[in-house]
């Protein structure tokens, strides 16, 4: 059966009702019949009805044996994070998202966590950076915004010869183009505010687990740290994920034809999109995902912050925000929006020129779209010939 028909089945018929879209249980707790005797459901922190739909449905997509709904993504991989103790380690992906980052650098170092950063696009570095003191090594993959792909199984190989369980953030993927678990993993983390929900409605976070141990764990941090996610945005997440599969396809098919497009452009430099035989991991992507994304980041033939300002403020369809994974297409600026807090140097070693621009492909018609980007790029010749004529002068 195909993944869109999967969920589409799957999605319960309310039994009181018939109500074919999942009821908003608006409830912080449950009357019970005597003490103890319940439906299931005593105090909507620990579970509500309509979260358990949506909770159930992520596990069933990944494969999993739980999930998890949190109230953002950074909630979910708080509570993955809490697993850990004084001492451990974690070995994680060197371009990771920067809330990760921060989360592990000013909240978990603090408390004694160490944290290794490598490139994790190949295995060795990670086979040489783990230690018997390793719990989780952290992937994503693609990455952001260099959309970097690391080898799932091998990486998770690794991790089990040593004790350490695999987290896979699988955020820029989604379930419709990976399932981690079927390739190792033991933990996976979306950001739901992205794919998942996909219409940039939301802030919503989901853990999936493989092992009823993993599931205790996650559901006991879950329920004592409390950062659930609401019944409305769990139904906002809901109704997303009906349509996960399709807008998938359209945002890969799109992204594909405007990689393509700035492949042909004389005002690009570098492209990154894990579709194009010439990125560095197009092998593996081939091989690990179904299809390559809706992501595409590029540089600028003249690598300064200036180009990618003027152009990113001349798009039209694109527009300009931070987030990814929603109808619309965004455009960003890394070193001044999403990466402005890493410092220079470090964002120029890994591959965030000054110049780099990040595209969230969205769903409107391709053509549409490569026409917003080839006037953007004429308004940058435009205003380059301007400037030469007045420095002339
Ligand atoms: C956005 C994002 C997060 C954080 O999710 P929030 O929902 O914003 O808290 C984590 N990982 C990746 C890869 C993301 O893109």
């Amino acid at each position: 059966m195909s993944q869109q028909t999967n969920i589409l089945r799957q999605l319960p018929i309310d039994p009181l009702t018939g109500s074919i879209s999942t009821p908003i249980y608006q409830t912080s707790t449950f009357v019970q019949e005597a003490p103890g005797v319940h439906k299931g459901f005593d105090y909507a922190r620990s579970n509500n009805p309509t979260r358990k739909v949506l909770e159930d449905l992520i596990a069933n997509l990944e494969g999993g044996d739980g999930g998890f709904a949190f109230s953002s993504g950074l909630a979910a991989i708080d509570a993955v994070l809490k697993l850990l103790k004084t001492g451990d380690e974690i070995v994680a992906v060197d371009d990771i998202y920067g809330g990760t980052f921060r989360t592990f650098t000013h909240v978990y170092e603090k408390f004694g966590v160490q944290i290794k950063y490598v490139d994790t696009s190949d295995p060795t570095n990670v086979l040489n950076a783990i230690t018997s003191n390793t719990k989780l090594v952290w992937l994503e993959s693609p990455t952001n915004p260099t959309l970097k792909v690391s080898d799932i199984e091998a990486i998770g190989k690794i991790a089990h010869q040593h004790d350490a369980l695999l987290v896979v953030d699988n955020t820029f993927a989604s379930p419709a183009l990976q399932q981690p678990i079927s390739l190792g993993a033991d933990i996976i983390i979306h950001s739901a505010t992205k794919y998942l929900s996909g219409h940039c409605d939301v802030i919503a976070g989901v853990v999936v687990t493989k092992t009823p141990k993993l599931s205790e764990a996650i559901k006991f941090f879950q329920n004592t740290s409390g950062a659930i996610l609401s019944p409305f945005d769990s139904w906002l997440t809901i109704r997303g994920i009906q349509t996960l599969p399709l807008r998938v396809k359209q945002h890969c098919k799109n992204a594909l034809k405007v990689a393509q497009f700035l492949e042909k452009c004389p005002w690009v430099d570098k492209i990154y999109y894990p579709g194009l035989p010439s990125h560095k991991n197009h092998e593996i992507a081939k091989v690990q995902q179904k299809a390559f994304g809706g992501v595409v980041s590029f540089s600028l033939k003249e690598d300064t912050p200036e180009q990618a300002v003027q152009f990113v403020s001349s798009t039209k369809l694109f527009n300009l925000a931070e987030s990814l994974g929603g109808v619309k297409s965004l455009i960003c600026h890394p070193a001044n929006m999403t990466h402005a807090s890493v410092p220079r140097e470090k964002r120029l070693s890994t591959g965030i020129q000054d110049s780099l621009i990040r595209l969230s492909v969205g769903i409107e018609d391709a053509d549409d779209l490569i026409q917003d980007l080839q006037q953007a790029f004429e308004q940058l010749t435009s205003a380059n010939k301007q400037a030469q004529i007045f420095a002339e002068f």
